[in-house]
């Protein structure tokens, strides 16, 4: 891989820095917010395969101008402290545009998590929490992890559970982490969150014609050519949503063993099938193979999502790349150099803290959950589906008194009589903060010359909100 000339964190800085070099901030608070509050770095030892192996975690808290502050757990061997702080820096952005209430937080542990059976994972990731516990950098009411790159549901129930053994006379203590598996106190939808939310901001950018004028887009999803990089749970569900459902043609995906490419568009599930089959996508018989995926990135497509790691776009390839929407799935997969270049060439990019802010928007709602005790849509469903029997039997009613013998159409009585559950709740509510912040950016973006482009947009947004709530300090 390239190495990027800006590192990630220093990206990230660049940015905000650009962002609020527009605003009007009281003296100093462009410093207060840019850094990153506190990094902790612990290393640990886990008696493993008859040995001790020593392992090195880190936990940043950018943020905490609200609190809890929020993020998710890295498990890769790439894990840093410049990355973790970067991510950290951009999870208080993001909470920030869409409105959830939380600062930003970011953990990783240098490991590859393929390397180690499930029993070590888990005696590893307990000992973490423990670790982490110590210090409060777990806790439902300061520090909040979540899924990222190398963990997912498993790792956090052991978290929890972890959680729950240290401190069993907390009654919140399910709400330490988020992106838990159901049964272990979860919510619906937060599995392909991050995915769905991808989704949700394309649908939305697509309502929108001068904004799609700016990247010479027109018309809708469907048949549009789209480049995916990393079938993970981001790039998996992101593909297979827009494929299935909004008809988009996934011509290319590339992962970690090169790219799979096909005009007619990719079946997504098949591929991840092969994947998980064969440890990659070679040999998936649905496409052409080539072995140097990052030069896949460069492919014509109208839409490119990066969604497995950071500065994956920099100033050598950004010149070749051919989208006209790059909508980044992944954090930080363009770096501040190669976002320059693009913005040059007329390439629109819908930015990260907003682009992947489903993930953190549905850990909100299961947060919320627990800390209720109650699941979401429990107590009015039945009431809501009582309400509209209630209406349909009168209109049956008038329909027989009368003679007009008009019936409804059997799909329509079927989901009007259909009361919200927990799934049609995360959906909604993760649609409805999707369009709000798109909105919200495209006002900034579109209302000021000097704002010129969705990320610095969003960007404005995240700080104003940030800098009101520490002008309500008194700081
Ligand atoms: P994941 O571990 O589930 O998937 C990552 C995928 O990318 C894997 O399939 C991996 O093989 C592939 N990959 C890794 N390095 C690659 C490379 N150099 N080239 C091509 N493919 C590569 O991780 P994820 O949870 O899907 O996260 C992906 C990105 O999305 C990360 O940047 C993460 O921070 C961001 N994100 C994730 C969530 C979430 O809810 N999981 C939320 C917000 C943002």
């Amino acid at each position: 891989m390239t190495i990027p000339h800006t590192s990630f964190r220093d990206s990230v800085e660049r940015m905000f820095t650009h962002a609020a070099g527009l605003m009007d901030l009281q003296p100093g608070l462009e410093e207060k917010i840019r850094v990153c509050n506190s990094t902790y770095t612990v290393r640990f030892g886990v008696r493993l395969r008859g040995q001790i192996h020593t392992f090195t975690g880190y936990r940043s808290v950018h943020s905490e101008h609200m609190e809890p502050v929020k993020g998710g757990i890295r498990y890769s061997l790439d894990v840093t402290q410049d990355e973790v702080e970067a991510l950290a820096a951009l999870m208080t952005y993001k909470c920030a545009l869409v409105e959830v209430p939380f600062g930003g937080s970011k953990g990783g542990l240098c490991i590859d998590p393929r390397a180690w059976n499930e029993d070590e994972l888990e005696r590893i990731t307990r000992r973490f929490t423990y670790e982490l516990s110590r210090r409060n950098l777990i806790s439902p009411s300061q520090n909040v992890p979540a899924p990222d790159m190398g963990t997912g549901e498993r790792e956090m129930a052991w978290m929890a559970d972890a959680y729950k053994r240290l401190h069993p006379d907390d009654i919140n203590a399910k709400a330490c982490v988020t992106g838990k598996p159901r049964h272990a106190g979860g919510i619906e939808g937060r599995v392909e969150a991050t995915g769905r939310g991808v989704q949700y901001a394309l649908r939305e950018f697509f309502r929108h014609d001068d904004v799609m004028k700016k990247a010479g887009l027109t018309g809708t999803l469907a048949g549009k050519r789209v480049i995916v990089q990393g079938l993970g749970n981001v790039g998996y569900h992101a593909a297979q949503f827009l494929s299935v459902e909004d008809k988009a043609l996934i011509t290319c995906v590339i992962e970690r063993d090169g790219a799979i490419s096909n005009p007619q568009g990719i079946n997504i599930d098949s591929l991840r099938g092969h994947i998980r089959a064969t440890g990659g996508i070679k040999g998936f018989v649905g496409g052409d193979y080539r072995e140097n995926g990052l030069a896949a990135l460069e492919d014509d497509c109208d839409i490119l999502i990066p969604a497995a790691v950071e500065s994956v776009i920099h100033a050598d390839n950004a010149e070749r790349i051919k989208c006209k929407l790059i909508i980044e799935a992944a954090n930080g997969p363009v770096t501040a150099d190669a976002d320059a270049i693009l913005k040059r060439k007329g390439v629109v990019i819908i930015p990260d803290m907003y682009a992947n802010a489903g993930g953190v928007t549905v850990s909100y709602f299961e947060w919320v959950k627990n800390l209720s005790q109650i699941s979401l849509g429990r107590l009015e469903r039945r009431h809501e589906e009582a309400r509209a029997r209630m209406l349909v039997e009168e209109l049956e009613r008038i329909s027989a008194d009368t003679g007009t013998n008009f019936e409804l159409a059997k799909g329509f009585k079927e989901a009007f009589l259909h009361g919200a559950d927990e799934l049609d709740l995360v959906r909604s509510g993760l649609d409805d903060t999707m369009r709000e912040a798109f909105k919200k950016m495209k006002e900034v973006w579109m209302s000021n010359p000097k704002v010129d482009d969705m990320r610095t947009a969003g960007y404005v947004v995240a700080i104003r909100r940030i800098s009101n709530v520490y002008g309500s300090l008194g700081l």
